[in-house]
C-alpha cells in the first residue's frame, strides 16, 4: 500500500493538500448519504485550501447488478490506490431481495469482507458520542449522562476468536464444538500503537479490556499494550477486565476515552457503547490498516425500508468524513469544523425523523428535515 498525498501551495496563500478519496456509494440510503459527505468535504476543501478527487466503485448490490459479482478485482485496484475510501452502506431487504438468493459468496457483504481483507483492515474505530441535544435518546438516566460522554472503542478486527480454527465433531458419542482463540504479539502490538495514537489525538488516556484472570491471550495482549505504552508517556493506561467493562459502559461511561480491545470483546462492548448514543443515523466508523489509509462508514446499514425517500440520516457519514479528515490526513481543525458544524445544526433544533423527539409536546420545539437539507445546512456552518 502507498501512501500517498500531494502537498500543495493554494491560491488562498494556505498549504492545501491534494486528496484522492474514492467513494463506494453502495446500495439503499448509500448514494444518499454519501453525496451529503461529498458536500460537505467540499465546503471543507473550499474553506481551508484543499482539492478533493473523487472517484466512485461499485460494490455490494450495485455491483452484483452491473458486474454479476460484489466487488471486481479493478474496484479493489482503484480502492488501493486511493489516498482513503468513504463508503455508504451496502446490501438490500435480506428477505425479499434477489441478492440472498445468490450463495453467500456472491452476495453484498462478501464484496465488504474482501475489501476489508485486501485492504488489510485490522483496527476497528467506532466512537460513541452523546450530543445534549440527543440526551432524551439515551436509555441511561440523568445523573450518569451528566454532561455526557465521549468515548472511542477500537476494536482489533482480523484476529481472535472469530478468524481461529473451528470444528464440530463426535468425541466419544458426544457432539463437541471448539473455537479456537489466536493472538500473536504483532498482532496486538499493530493495534495497539493505533489505539495508543488515538488516545494522542483525544483525551489521552487508553483502558485497555481483556479477561486476563482466565485467558492466555489476554495475559500476552496485557504483557504487549505495556510495552507499547512505554513509547507514549504522556497516555495514561489502565486496564479492566471485560465483564467489569460492560458494567461500567452503563455505570459510568465518562470515565472511558479510548477503550482498545480484541476483537470479540470489541464486538460485543462497541454494540453496547453504540446503544447508550441513541440513534444508529448518527454512529460514523472507521477501519484502519498499519497506514494512514483508511475506510471510513457510517455503522448503519442500507435501510432499505427508507432509501429513495430523501429522508435518512446523513450525519453519521459526514461525521465519518470527519474521521477521514483527522485519521488518515491529520487535517484536526477541519474535522473539528465539520463536528462543530454538525453539533450546531442540532443546537439550532434541526432533526431528522429517526432522531425527533420521542416526546409529542417536544416534537414542536424542533424542525424536521430531510437528507439534502441536513446535508446543506452543515455544509453552510462550515
Ligand atoms: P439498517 O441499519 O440498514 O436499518 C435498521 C433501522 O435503522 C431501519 O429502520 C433503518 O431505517 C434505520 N436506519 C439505518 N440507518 C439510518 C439512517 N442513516 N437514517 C435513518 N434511519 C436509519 O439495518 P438492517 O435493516 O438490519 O440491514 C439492512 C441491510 O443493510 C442488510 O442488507 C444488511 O446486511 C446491510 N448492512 C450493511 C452494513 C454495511 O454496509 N456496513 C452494515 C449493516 C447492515
Amino acid at each position: 500500500m502507498v501512501y500517498r498525498i500531494t502537498v500543495s501551495y493554494h491560491e488562498k496563500g494556505a498549504f492545501g493538500m491534494n486528496l484522492n478519496i474514492v467513494c463506494i456509494p453502495g446500495d439503499g440510503i448509500g448514494p444518499e448519504i454519501v453525496s451529503e459527505a461529498k458536500k460537505v468535504l467540499d465546503q471543507v476543501a473550499d474553506k481551508f485550501g484543499h482539492k478533493i478527487s473523487y472517484q466512485d466503485i461499485l460494490m455490494g448490490g450495485a455491483s452484483i447488478d452491473a458486474c454479476g459479482e460484489p466487488l471486481t478485482q479493478e474496484a479493489i485496484a482503484t480502492a488501493k490506490a486511493a489516498d482513503a475510501v468513504l463508503m455508504g452502506s451496502i446490501g438490500g431487504n435480506t428477505a425479499t431481495s434477489p441478492w440472498y438468493q445468490l450463495p453467500p459468496h456472491l452476495r453484498p457483504e462478501a464484496g465488504l469482507l474482501k475489501l476489508r481483507k485486501e485492504l488489510n483492515l485490522f483496527a476497528n474505530l467506532r466512537p460513541a458520542y452523546l450530543y445534549g441535544e440527543l440526551k432524551e435518546a439515551c436509555p441511561l438516566r440523568d445523573d450518569i449522562i451528566g454532561s455526557g460522554f465521549d468515548m472511542m472503542i477500537m476494536r482489533e478486527l482480523t484476529g481472535g476468536l472469530y478468524f481461529g480454527e473451528r470444528s464440530t465433531k463426535e468425541i466419544d458419542g458426544v457432539m463437541t464444538a471448539v473455537d479456537t482463540l489466536t493472538y500473536t504479539e504483532h498482532e496486538i502490538r499493530r493495534i495497539a500503537i493505533k489505539g495508543f495514537e488515538i488516545a494522542m489525538k483525544r483525551r489521552k488516556k487508553v483502558t485497555s479490556v481483556d479477561k486476563a484472570n482466565v485467558l492466555d491471550s489476554s495475559r500476552l495482549w496485557r504483557k504487549v499494550v505495556e510495552e507499547v505504552a512505554k513509547d507514549y508517556p504522556e497516555v495514561t493506561l489502565e486496564h479492566m477486565l471485560v465483564d467489569n467493562c460492560a458494567m461500567q459502559l452503563v455505570k459510568d461511561p465518562k470515565q472511558f476515552d479510548v477503550i482498545l480491545t480484541e476483537n470479540m470483546f470489541g464486538d460485543i462492548l462497541s454494540d453496547e457503547a453504540s446503544m447508550v448514543t441513541g440513534s444508529i443515523g448518527m454512529l460514523s466508523s472507521a477501519s484502519l490498516n498499519d497506514t494512514k489509509f483508511g475506510l471510513y462508514e457510517p455503522s448503519g446499514g442500507s435501510a432499505p425500508d427508507i432509501a429513495g425517500k430523501g429522508i435518512a440520516n446523513p450525519i453519521a457519514t459526514i461525521l465519518s468524513a470527519a474521521m477521514m479528515l483527522r485519521y488518515s490526513f491529520d487535517l484536526d481543525k477541519e474535522a473539528d469544523a465539520i463536528e462543530k458544524a454538525v453539533k450546531q445544526v442540532l443546537e439550532e433544533g434541526y432533526r431528522t425523523i429517526d432522531i425527533m423527539p420521542q416526546d409529542e409536546k417536544k416534537r414542536t420545539d424542533v424542525t424536521q428535515i430531510g437528507t439534502a437539507k441536513m446535508g446543506d445546512l452543515i455544509a453552510e456552518r462550515i
